[in-house]
């Protein structure tokens, strides 16, 4: 807003009126190309993250299959600045998403790689050890493929929002004749799950039907919390039902798939290596 000064009035600014521009510290950056797009958030969600500090990447050496939600939610509730998106509404996807952007930016272009086993670098052993007459060993080829990548955001293989995917679709189950919407794993599904394998407040749950109960998010039109939709799996839906819900999920899981597309830096190689919290994945 312009406001021209003239010399005998007094100019009042018009603060009230300034935008509301987050106050984002210097080393904090917009994360774009997530995989939900950020269209399942408000329009105004924006998310800022910043590199990781030792301390917190020492925090995410220690991730074992127990803890590694509670760990990286601990790192990213301090690495990142969340604009009109709570932490708990966070889908899984982006989350983990986030973390590998942290991991690419904070030895970005520094040239520290990570250890891998290159499936070109065994064939071309086994091709180098048939023209020699020699017989490859399972220790020769394993010493063959020990190699390295450098790890960057590109290297992840996304399955994103699909153009279609409305959370609100009526999912019709022919079987028990009722409808469900299917939403998706968020911080706060994940942390449920978590919570019910602890507490066995379903006793002897199925994880999968679990994984599956966590996404339901009404039925017949009404809001179901994950012991309900649980309840309904197992009770009231067939088996054919059962199979339609799962392959809607499969259709639209928004996901990290868990291979990497990397570059040897032995061989040059385009390959695939398994994506893995190793500690020397991110303390290389
Ligand atoms: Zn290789």
């Amino acid at each position: 807003m312009k406001v021209e000064k003239k010399k005998e009035q007094k100019v009042v600014k018009p603060v009230l009126d300034l935008p509301e521009t987050p106050q984002i510290p210097n080393d904090f950056h917009e994360i774009t190309g997530l995989p939900s797009k950020g269209k399942l958030y408000n329009k105004e969600t924006k998310i800022y993250a910043r590199a990781l500090k030792i301390l917190e990447i020492k925090q995410l050496t220690n991730m074992d299959e127990d803890n590694y939600g509670f760990i990286i939610d601990n790192v990213l509730q301090k690495t990142t600045i969340l604009h009109n998106v709570d932490y708990q509404d966070l889908l899984v996807a982006d989350k983990l998403f986030i973390i590998f952007w942290q991991r690419a930016n904070t030895y970005q272009g520094d040239g520290f790689s990570v250890d891998f086993a290159c499936s070109k670098c065994i064939d071309n052993k086994v091709i180098e050890d048939q023209q020699n007459g020699i017989e490859s060993t399972e220790e020769s080829l394993r010493e063959a493929s020990v190699s390295k990548y450098d790890f960057s955001v590109e290297n992840l293989q996304l399955t994103d929002i699909k153009e279609d995917y409305d959370p609100n679709t009526e999912i019709e189950l022919k079987g028990c004749g009722k409808t469900v919407t299917m939403y998706q794993h968020t911080v706060a599904t994940e942390k449920m799950i978590g919570k019910i394998k602890i507490s066995e407040e379903i006793p002897n749950a199925d994880l999968d039907i679990l994984n599956l109960a966590s996404i339901i998010s009404s039925i017949n039109g009404k809001p179901v919390d994950i012991k309900t939709a649980y309840a309904f799996i197992v009770d009231d839906i067939t088996p054919p039902d059962f199979i339609v819900l799962e392959k809607y999920k499969t259709e639209y899981d928004i996901n990290i798939n868990p291979t990497l597309e990397v570059t040897c830096n032995k061989c040059g190689g385009e390959v695939e290596a398994p994506l893995t919290f190793r500690p020397d994945f991110f303390l290389p």
